[in-house]
């Protein structure tokens, strides 16, 4: 990829969020993820080419630096700025703006500064042979996998429904979705295959922003805008079909969509639990915290006790860094405000305390450092800040599974046959390996945390509202 020599046609629409959108290169494994602006502001973008370089350094930084020493490094892809000719960046943004989704155009692509994050193309892992069945990959964007500490919050309902469940409520009362899911993050990171099976399927079904599958680089399945339009199930039914021929499934040269559909959710669940390594099973913290009263799954239906999460696999690792969020929003306000009077007195101190970057060790050390209990200082304080900060990036990132078919050469090897054989018939999965990477890693502003709380209070008062009546 030369950078001086880009041209729009090698590029195409991949995806956006809330912050970013994404375009693919048509041959090669490389997305650029451009930043987006509020539209209001598309003819004065809001900050100089500079600023926007120094923001996707950051990002860079704060996931190569901090985030993948918490989340570990086999799971992280940092990507490099890229700085691209403007008249690419602007034709780049005409072709795209037609495969945009309404519900996103409330916010436009960043077309002045010329910059970019480079990253590899998560979901086309290796350049598949066209004649060998692309990969499969499925993007989860799970949120938070704990209820708070009754210490430190108000209404004693958030030690007993989580967040995710509660802002579904929320969510769909202010019309941003017509359904709410059934999904419940406590579920999947309970480690239990069942519950985790039972969060899957759910997440199948209402897929919202939490949900999408990538056949061969393509998104073939997510919701559409407002949520209204049925999912079309039987079509990815039939997209998961040709993966899942092998195993228990061909007994009798005959297999189900039924039994397709749940041994695609268990593979799924396999490659979450895995680490690769053989790691050790940690118990979750008590009962009491690991299940949300909101969730549909019924705890009889449990026939193997609590399994807990492997240390080494990524759900684990998320939830843990996730955790750093000890005093929830509630606890953490008073010390924001602490920081915040700080920077009022004392301006020039923003630098040293590395409120706003550089993300770098010395970052790290102070979130790792952070005494137990609070000395009254701005260092805690600011400590304890920088931990939630980084809570709320776990809290928000996406986990990406890509299911690699087996090659065919492999199914010719004897030795190798006969294995897979043996493997299928214990996990009842098909011949299909899989990687798991993690992405949307970005710091979260400091003056956001505000903002957080208010919007605590409104889902949770909401909650107390309009709490389990809805559909
Ligand atoms: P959010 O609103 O979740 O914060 P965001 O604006 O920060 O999102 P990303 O989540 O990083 O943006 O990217 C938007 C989408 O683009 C992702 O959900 C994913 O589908 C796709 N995407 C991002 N990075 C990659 C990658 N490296 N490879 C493949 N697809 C990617
Ligand atoms: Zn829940
Ligand atoms: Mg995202
Ligand atoms: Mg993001």
């Amino acid at each position: 990829m030369e950078l001086d020599k880009m041209d729009e046609n090698d590029w195409k629409y991949h995806g956006e969020g809330n912050k970013s959108l994404v375009v693919s290169h048509v041959l090669l494994s490389r997305v650029l993820r451009l930043l987006k602006y509020p539209a209001e502001d598309s003819e004065n973008p809001p900050q100089t080419a500079e600023q926007a370089f120094r923001q996707i350094q950051n990002i860079v930084d704060f996931s190569s630096n901090v985030m993948s020493s918490l989340l570990g490094e086999k799971f992280i892809h940092s990507g490099e700025v890229v700085k691209l000719p403007l008249e690419f960046v602007r034709q780049l943004s005409i072709k795209v703006q037609h495969h945009r989704p309404a519900w996103r155009c409330d916010k436009v692509m960043d077309i002045y500064s010329g910059c970019a994050l480079c990253l590899p193309n998560l979901t086309s892992p290796a350049i598949h042979q066209p004649t060998h069945t692309p990969p499969l990959c499925v993007e989860i964007k799970p949120k938070c996998g704990f209820l708070p500490s009754p210490k430190h919050v108000s209404k004693d309902i958030k030690t007993k429904v989580c967040r995710f469940c509660m802002h579904q409520h929320y969510k769909v009362a202010n019309g941003k979705w017509k359904r709410r899911s059934l999904y419940c993050p406590l579920d999947l990171f309970s480690g239990n295959r069942q519950r985790m099976h039972f969060a899957i399927r759910h997440l199948i079904e209402e897929p919202q922003n939490n949900f999408k599958i990538f056949k061969g680089g393509q998104c073939i399945y997510s919701s559409k805008e407002g949520g209204d339009d049925s999912l079309d199930l039987n079509s990815l039914l039939h997209h998961l079909r040709p993966y899942f021929l092998y195993g228990n499934n061909r007994i009798n040269g005959h297999m189900t969509s039924k039994a397709a559909l749940n041994d695609f959710i268990q593979v799924l669940v396999n490659a979450l639990l895995s680490g690769g390594d053989g790691g050790v099973v940690t118990e979750r913290q008590g009962e009491g915290r690991s299940f949300c009263e909101a969730s549909v799954f019924h705890r009889e239906r449990i026939h193997h006790g609590s399994q807990g999460l492997p240390s080494d696999s990524v759900l684990f690792r998320i939830l843990q860094t996730q955790m750093l969020d000890t005093l929830d929003i509630e606890g953490l306000y008073p010390l924001y405000r602490r920081v915040e009077q700080h920077l009022q007195d004392f301006p020039k101190e923003r630098t040293r305390l590395q409120i706003d970057g550089p993300y770098n060790e010395v970052f790290l050390g102070k979130l790792q450092k952070c005494p137990a209990e609070d000395d009254g200082s701005v260092e805690y304080a600011v400590a304890k800040v920088h931990q939630y900060r980084v809570a709320m990036t776990a809290k928000d990132c996406s986990i990406m599974v890509a299911l690699v078919p087996s090659s065919e050469e492999e199914e010719d090897d004897e030795g190798l046959s006969s294995q897979r054989r043996l493997r299928d018939f214990i996990s009842r999965t098909p011949a299909l390996s899989y990687s798991v990477s993690i992405l949307d890693l970005d710091p979260k502003p400091f003056d956001s945390i505000p903002r957080q709380l208010r919007l605590d209070q409104k889902i949770v008062s909401c909650y107390l509202r309009t709490g389990g009546t809805l559909p």
